[in-house]
């Protein structure tokens, strides 16, 4: 399932990301701080727990997160994500994906992995600013299955209908955030009309 979150704050920051005019410096912060946006209203349904606490005053019940928060940016572009939601989850662990694609098969090869020990129980977060294909965050996900993740969320910022699809067609189990969802791929496989290719642009490299 695909959840579009149109809160005016995250669409007036996707505005600026989107824009051309707009700088490494402040592309990065609004990247983060969209993630961070974003991973509020994805982690609004995370168990918690009642514990007992003293304030000052006297005792009273609390409420505590039951399961640990999980991020996987795939790299390198989900890492402009990770500092906006670890601001919010300072006890988030992290893990890192990386990915390339095969000239020949297309398919991609993972050429980096490695993951907390607890994805079994958490709530894990893939990220990855821009859902294309979704050829990578589909081959992450399975990554994660394979080490025994079940709460598995996919938090893109632009997506496109064909990365939605091999999501749900992949992974119908995962649910996938998106701040937009625009019309397509062009054929050299950016999302139109998008914001261009976020790794260049959140690292300045082109
Ligand atoms: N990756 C990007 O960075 N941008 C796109 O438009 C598609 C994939």
């Amino acid at each position: 399932m695909v959840h579009v979150i149109d809160h005016p704050l995250i669409q007036h920051k996707l505005t600026l990301i989107r824009d051309k005019e707009t700088g490494t410096k402040d592309f990065r912060e609004n990247i983060s701080e969209i993630a961070g946006l974003m991973a509020y209203e994805i982690t609004r349904d995370v168990p918690v727990n009642e514990i007992r606490t003293e304030t000052p005053l006297r005792r009273c019940m609390t409420r505590v997160l039951a399961v640990d928060i999980v991020l996987i940016p795939i790299l390198r572009a989900g890492l402009g994500m990770m500092e906006g939601i670890t601001n919010l989850v300072p006890t988030a662990k992290v893990g890192h994906v990386g990915l390339y694609r095969d000239h020949e098969t297309l398919e991609p090869i993972d050429y980096y992995a490695k993951f907390p020990t607890n994805v079994r129980n958490a709530t894990v977060l893939v990220l990855d600013p821009m859902l294309a294909t979704g050829g990578s965050a589909s081959a992450a996900i399975a990554m994660l299955k394979r080490e025994g993740a079940g709460n598995i969320r996919l938090v893109c910022i632009v997506g496109a209908p064909e990365g939605v699809r091999r999501i749900e067609n992949d992974h119908p189990d995962v649910e996938i955030f998106l701040a937009a969802l625009d019309e397509g791929l062009n054929d050299k496989g950016y999302i139109v009309p998008g914001l261009g290719d976020a790794g260049d642009r959140l690292y300045g490299t082109r």
